[in-house]
């Protein structure tokens, strides 16, 4: 793949995530300017490359013992055993338990967990039908938080709108009473808005509900689940993620000018906040226990498919990267800090939490991997930092992986490229980092049904493995924490 085509990649996981990325600067990291730095080239670059027998043995350990494949026949058994995890479930505590058992089985220091309050939202029957010009079940998802049909459903006539500036300009009559699809996945701003304004527009109209087209622009039939938010209690109507496929179909039949009548059931259920755990776990450095690297992903899922991509393999990398870096018997001069957060998927509660809650010794957090967009092929690393020097040091850190060719670096001039948890850190001033991979099928499976084990590559779960243990083991052994924008 050539840099180009990468570069792309990562624009489309910016569109899709936040719509607001497109035509703002990154760029595949020019290690020219490193040589102008003599600190770095006299001192922290011979340190770092000084590391290459340890991540030698890293890679041999991953892919030449009885570790290999083991990251994912542990996730298998994780996510076959508990399934979504959603924020609030039975289903999300008892798998924390379980890591919790884990974590502790291998000795890892400081097993902890600390309190979050999370949403808990229950997801009930749901589904809908097409029954004029014929009969047809379509492919929905409620979304996180929608009002429910009325008792038995409803029935109702389709709009279908291309875009928001369609909608706002059709008349209210012709609203009134229509389930309105608004078949768009291109959003100017927030795509959390982009939902709440159009349910309100739909409802102010008298509309009695909204199906948005799923967000991802390349699908197999998978509707993406979401959240919903509501201005007021006005506008509480129900809101579903229809497949792109039956958004198409919808949209061809409405341009014929055939009429389009669909019978909507939707139960949703929102129970208010209730009590959930951010799970820790330290490798304690031997000369700055106080300054950490923080390893991370989110343990919380939706309900759908089995929260294997996301984040489940995100939770085994970081999880194993501690567990590895143990079993080699390595130790590094500052912590090594697991960070496994909840409630990520209903609004980043778990990582918002922690950093409100560990605010006055933050800025002793080194750097924060976060993996919360994919597993597949690696290429290198993501690094959301100005700060020309620590850039530097994160290119020579990937030097390192030669062997495995993920030695490339992407960085991000304005913004941050995590765009998950990491970025509550970043908003700290903390350095935030990601897994580079050939994600461009990512949205095919996060956040729909087909999030399950077999979308995962048992040798690419290794390879991204080896790039999280190694990352994690040079970066908390320097003598230096990264530097500070
Ligand atoms: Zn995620």
């Amino acid at each position: 793949m050539n840099q180009v085509f990468r570069k792309y990649c990562i624009l489309i996981i910016c569109f899709v995530i936040s719509n607001q990325c497109i035509g703002q600067q990154i760029r595949v990291f020019e290690s020219a300017k490193c040589n102008k730095d003599s600190y770095f080239v006299n001192v922290l670059k011979p340190e770092i490359q000084s590391k290459a027998p340890v991540v030698n043995r890293i890679i041999q350990f991953i892919l030449n013992s009885n570790e290999r494949n083991k990251t994912y026949e542990e996730l298998a058994e994780f996510v076959d055993t508990f399934g979504g995890r959603l924020s609030g479930s039975p289903a999300l505590e008892n798998s924390t338990d379980y890591l919790i058992a884990k974590l502790q089985n291998e000795n890892l220091d400081h097993v902890y967990t600390e309190d979050v309050l999370v949403p808990k939202w229950e997801r009930g029957t749901e589904w809908a039908q097409m029954v004029e010009p014929r009969a047809q079940r379509l492919g929905i998802l409620g979304m996180a938080g929608s009002a429910s049909t009325p008792k038995g459903g409803l029935k109702a006539e389709v709009l279908v709108c291309n875009s928001m500036e369609e909608l706002n300009d059709i008349s209210n009559d012709k609203i009134k009473d229509k389930i309105v699809l608004l078949n768009t996945n291109r959003v100017n701003g927030s795509y959390i808005k982009f939902k709440l304004d159009g349910t309100r527009m739909v409802a102010d109209g008298g509309g009695v509900a909204v199906m948005f087209r799923s967000y991802a622009k390349d699908t197999v039939y998978s509707p993406h689940a979401g959240i919903i938010r509501y201005y007021s209690k006005d506008t509480q109507i129900p809101v579903v993620s229809i497949a792109a496929e039956d958004s198409d179909l919808l949209h061809r039949l409405s341009k014929r000018g055939v009429k389009v009548m669909v019978n909507l059931h939707l139960e949703s259920t929102f129970y208010g906040m209730t009590r959930s755990r951010n799970l820790m776990a330290d490798l304690v450095g031997t000369q700055y226990p106080g300054e950490s690297v923080v390893v991370s992903a989110h343990l919380d899922s939706w309900d759908v498919g089995q929260g294997a991509i996301d984040d489940g393999a995100g939770v085994f990398i970081s999880w194993r990267a501690l567990s590895l870096i143990k079993k080699l018997g390595l130790k590094t001069k500052r912590t090594l800090k697991l960070i496994l957060f909840t409630g990520h998927e209903m609004g980043r509660f778990g990582s918002k939490a922690y950093v409100e809650k560990h605010s006055q010794n933050l800025q002793n957090t080194s750097v924060i991997l976060n993996s919360d967009y994919g597993t597949f092929r690696p290429f290198g690393l993501t690094l959301s930092a100005r700060n020309t020097r620590a850039q530097c040091i994160v290119y020579e850190v990937l030097q390192l992986l030669h062997k495995i060719n993920a030695t490339e670096l992407v960085v991000g001039k304005s913004y941050d490229l995590t765009q998950s948890d990491g970025n509550e850190f970043m908003r700290a001033g903390i350095p935030a980092s990601g897994l580079l991979n050939d994600n461009t099928k990512h949205w095919y499976y996060s956040h729909t049904n087909a999030d399950t084990m077999s979308a995962i590559n048992p040798y690419y779960l290794d390879l991204c493995s080896i790039v999280w243990t190694a990352a994690s083991y040079v970066l908390a052994d320097l003598t230096e924490m990264l530097p500070k924008d």
